[in-house]
Formats: C-alpha cells, sequence, structure tokens
C-alpha cells in the first residue's frame, strides 16, 4: 500500500537519519547543517487532497525562503558533501544548509530549479521511480538535465510504500532497482536513499549499507528551529 510522504518541514542530518554506514558515534559532527524537506512548490494551488495540499509551498514563499537564505549567507550543501564531512569527523563549515525535494513532482523541475539555479542553490531530489515520466511527474530526461547542472538524483524507491513493513527481499529489490533505474537515466551513482513517510527500521539500515548507500533520510525535528529562524510556521 503507498504511503503518504509527512508533511514535516524538517527531516534530520544526524547519524541515525543518515543511515549506518558507518555508524557515526559523534553526533556532533552534524549538528549545524539542517536538512530541509520539500515536496510540491507550486504556482498555482494545483492539488485537492488534503495530504497533497498540506505538502505545497506556493512558488513566492520558496523564491522568499531562498532570497532569505542567500541575504543571510546561508549556501546549499550537497548530502555527499555532509555525508564525507561526517565520515572525516571534520567541523562543518558554517551557514550551510542542505534543500532537499521528495515524490519527484513536475514542479521540481519547471519551478524549483530554476529558482535554486537562480539564487545559487544547489538541490537534493529524492524520487520514486515507478512514476517518473506520469502526469505532474518529472521526467528521465529532466532528471538527466538537473544531475548534468550538479543536482542530486537519489532514491525514494520505486514505489512510495512503507518500507518498514516490507519483507527483506522486497525492500532489497527496491532499493536496488530504483537506484540502477536512477543510475540510468542521470549516468551518475545514486547513494542516498529518502524512507517514504520517515518510516525505517535496522534491517533496511543493513541492507542499504550492504547494497552501497552512503545514507538515508528520515524525519526528525532536528532543524524546527531553523525554520522558526526564517519565520515559517512549524509544519
Ligand atoms: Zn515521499
Amino acid at each position: 500500500m503507498a504511503v503518504a510522504c509527512a508533511a514535516v518541514l524538517a527531516v534530520g542530518a544526524g547519524p541515525a537519519s543518515l543511515g549506518s554506514t558507518p555508524r557515526v558515534d559523534q553526533p556532533s559532527a552534524a549538528r549545524g547543517v539542517p536538512v530541509l524537506m520539500y515536496h510540491r512548490v507550486d504556482l498555482r494551488l494545483s492539488a485537492r487532497d488534503p495530504i497533497t495540499l498540506h505538502l505545497t509551498v506556493m512558488a513566492p514563499a520558496f523564491e522568499t525562503q531562498l532570497r532569505l537564505l542567500r541575504d543571510a549567507g546561508d549556501r546549499s550543501m550537497m548530502l555527499d558533501a555532509l555525508r564525507a564531512a561526517i565520515d572525516r569527523r571534520a567541523p562543518l563549515p558554517g551557514r550551510r544548509v542542505v534543500l532537499t525535494f521528495d515524490d519527484g513532482y513536475e514542479d521540481n523541475y519547471t519551478v524549483v530549479f530554476p529558482l535554486l539555479r537562480r539564487y545559487g542553490f544547489i538541490g537534493t531530489f529524492f524520487v520514486v521511480t515507478s512514476t517518473i515520466g506520469t502526469r505532474d511527474h518529472l521526467t528521465a530526461p529532466q532528471l538527466r538535465e538537473m544531475a548534468e547542472a550538479g543536482m542530486e538524483i537519489e532514491s525514494h524507491g520505486v514505489h512510495h510504500v512503507d518500507f518498514s513493513l516490507l519483507s527483506p527481499a522486497a525492500a532489497r529489490s527496491e532499493l536496488a532497482r530504483s537506484r540502477k533505474t536512477i543510475e540510468a537515466w542521470t549516468g551518475r551513482p545514486v547513494a542516498y536513499f529518502a524512507y517514504p513517510a520517515g518510516r525505517y527500521n535496522a534491517g533496511l539500515e543493513r541492507i542499504l549499507e550492504d547494497l552501497g548507500y552512503r545514507g538515508a533520510v528520515t524525519e526528525r525535528p532536528a532543524a524546527e528551529s531553523f525554520a522558526r529562524r526564517l519565520g515559517l510556521p512549524p509544519r
């Protein structure tokens, strides 16, 4: 059964949410880099159902957030750079933020991508491969173009399902197939996964590690203070 992506603004960048590959025992290394989670960024409110409405940020508000970040001196950081810094146990540079976008909506290309480039930011996009090329979603050529422009394109599964309920074999298949498909589309390695609705368990972490993923993101309230700093209502 498909699950809705949880409407939580903040996702954690701590060691648990970045997976156990390898386990990081100094969580302080990850503090200070908020990982923001977006879904739809719409020009006109096109969603009808309550869940999708709740997952939508209007384009002017999104642009305002990017402008505030830029004017405050914040710069975007790729998830892979954050992982590398954690692995090195290096102090993280100040004023960095990871901007993530779940579910692969078409507006991620038509609205988000040009705005990110205008303000000099990089985004990390978690896509569900079975929905790519379907109505309201990104296409494979759009993903390639975004990847070639420096965006991170990562996995959100073949299907948008609760991974904590999948059998190990089914989870392994989802994780392996989605990565292979995205890599074929973008020509770039996939190393990160976003758990649909943030649901995961220890078995999934082991499978991710075994398959060579470098981390996964879930939802933790780690960045709520960041949202407040921007004057946004916590979601
Ligand atoms: Zn999702």
